[in-house]
């Protein structure tokens, strides 16, 4: 294809992903903002492969094939549960192809001056960052590392030091002509990786969600970065387009969350003055009898209110209740109930999680409402059901100084008459944090999957209603 027709299919591709990032930005028009995506991609390979100057085809043809089979597995058979986990691998590709296309174009010496050596340098150094950090969130997320952030003596210090260094390297690579600069590359490479998994690690418990969105602000920039050296409009574009809305997100979820972003991104760095950080400690004990129930109560419950809020969390995502609380929520409203949800930034695994499930079972968007939105009409509600949320409804965040959720707004369902606390066991949530809402007065543990407690829910009403 001629240099001109790649970049009008360039400029097309780049007005199809704005296009996708704003339909992804609501429910309603997310469909769309997805085929807008697919389809900028689909042009953007297809102006890449047939560019000038490519001509090794066979390759890119097994490339594409094997690409487009994995992920397509992947995409299959991931759950929605491990959604976070999927994401924070991807962006750990980003990154290792990043630096590995930095080393490429460096070795083949396609240009050469210390404007083009500086752009390999930023590449590979973000993209290093990018890997290992990801493989970090990859690995909590997983389990397979704790969730505790890993606050080693003297970390901001390491960071800086780390950070000069890598700054000294690039200086000394820069000074180099030819294949020489190998060496200096190198070792800020291996810099770029400690710092990456060091700045990960010391980040937990509820933290980890900015986390996510702050990987995949990085592999933007990452491939912005890469753009530059390649000289390819295209990468510089989307890019800044994954870099700056990953950044603004973060930013969002920190607020919501009544974090600093500064201080989550260096792991509870300048905690003196602002917005607290997450304690590394474990919270105070919870002590006091909890009080259970049964699906006849609940029912009896539900058909005498006036006013149910619903808080799903993680455990619906497990359970796969989402139809089963539509169907419930739809028999309420046929009786009149004014029946609404509560929705916390960080509930499930991943931004959005919950909005996502309900909206694939038709719960109605207008009454899937946001925290801010009904925190304040607990007091005059008459049902709260928590359904698998635990640490989005943990008063403990606003009252223990200790706990690694302190500071977090969450939703306050204890001003509510009667809680529902859906779970299988005493457990504590993804932070690790014992609830006192298990043994607030208000409250009722309905133990057992939650999966099968709406069955028994909607069947009981069902019969009540005779329908
Ligand atoms: P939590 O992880 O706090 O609690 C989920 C609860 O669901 C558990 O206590 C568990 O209790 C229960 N559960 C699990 N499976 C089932 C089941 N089959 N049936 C019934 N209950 C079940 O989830 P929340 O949504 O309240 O909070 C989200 C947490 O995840 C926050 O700490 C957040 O920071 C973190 N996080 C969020 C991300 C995001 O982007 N949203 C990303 C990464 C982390 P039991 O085992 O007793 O059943």
């Amino acid at each position: 294809m001629e240099t001109a027709l790649i970049t009008i299919a360039y400029l097309t591709s780049a007005v199809l992903f704005i296009l996708s990032l704003r339909g992804l930005s609501s429910q309603e028009t997310a469909r769309s903002g997805n085929t807008y995506g697919m389809l900028g991609m689909a042009i953007a390979i297809f102006a890449t492969v047939t560019a000038d100057g490519i001509n090794q085809y066979a390759f890119i043809a097994v490339a594409l094939v094997v690409g487009a089979l994995v992920g397509r597995n992947m995409a299959a058979k991931v759950a929605m549960t491990a959604m976070p986990e999927l994401v924070a691998l991807l962006h750990s590709f980003v990154g290792l192809a990043a630096v590995l296309v930095g080393y490429a174009t460096y070795i083949a010496q396609t240009k050469t001056g210390s404007v083009f050596e500086t752009e390999i340098f930023v590449d590979v150094f973000i993209g290093g960052i990018t890997f290992t950090g990801s493989v970090v969130a990859y690995l909590k997320l997983k389990g397979s590392l704790s969730g505790k952030p890993l606050l080693l003596p003297g970390r901001h210090a390491l960071n800086l030091v780390a950070a000069l260094a890598a700054v000294g390297m690039g200086y000394w690579f820069t000074t180099f002509d030819g294949a020489e600069g190998l060496l200096p590359l190198a070792l800020m490479t291996v810099i770029s990786f400690a710092l990456g998994a060091h700045l990960v690690a010391a980040i937990g418990g509820a933290d980890m969600p900015v986390v996510v969105s702050m990987l995949n602000s990085y592999s933007g920039w990452t491939a912005s970065a890469a753009g530059f050296m390649l000289g390819n409009d295209l990468l510089i574009i989307t890019g800044a387009l994954v870099g700056s809305s990953g950044a603004i997100l973060s930013i969002i979820m920190c607020r919501a969350m009544n974090r600093s972003i500064v201080n989550v991104i260096f792991g509870g760095f300048g905690t003196g003055g602002g917005a607290p950080a997450p304690a590394a400690g474990s919270a105070a004990a919870v002590t006091g009898d909890i009080q259970e129930t049964d699906v006849a109560e609940v029912v009896e419950r539900l058909a005498g209110a006036k006013n149910v809020i619903v808080v799903p969390g993680y455990g619906m995502a497990v359970a796969r209740a989402q139809h089963k609380v539509q169907e419930m929520t739809e028999l309420l409203r046929e009786q009149g109930v004014n029946i609404r949800f509560g929705i916390h930034p960080v509930a499930g695994r991943l931004p959005g999680h919950m909005n996502v499930l309900l909206a694939e079972a038709n719960v109605p968007y207008d009454i899937v409402l946001e925290m801010d939105e009904l925190n304040d009409d607990f007091p005059s509600t008459d049902v709260v059901l928590v359904i698998g949320a635990n640490d989005i409804v943990n008063p403990s965040a606003m009252t223990d100084e200790s706990s690694p959720i302190y500071g977090m707004p969450v939703l306050e369902v204890w001003k509510s008459e009667f809680v529902v606390m859906m779970k299988r066991s005493r457990g504590t949530g993804y932070a690790g944090v014992d609830n006192p809402l298990f043994v607030e007065p208000c409250t009722r543990m309905l133990f057992g999957d939650a999966g099968d407690s709406m069955d028994g829910i909607v069947g009981a009403l069902r019969e009540r209603s005779g329908s």
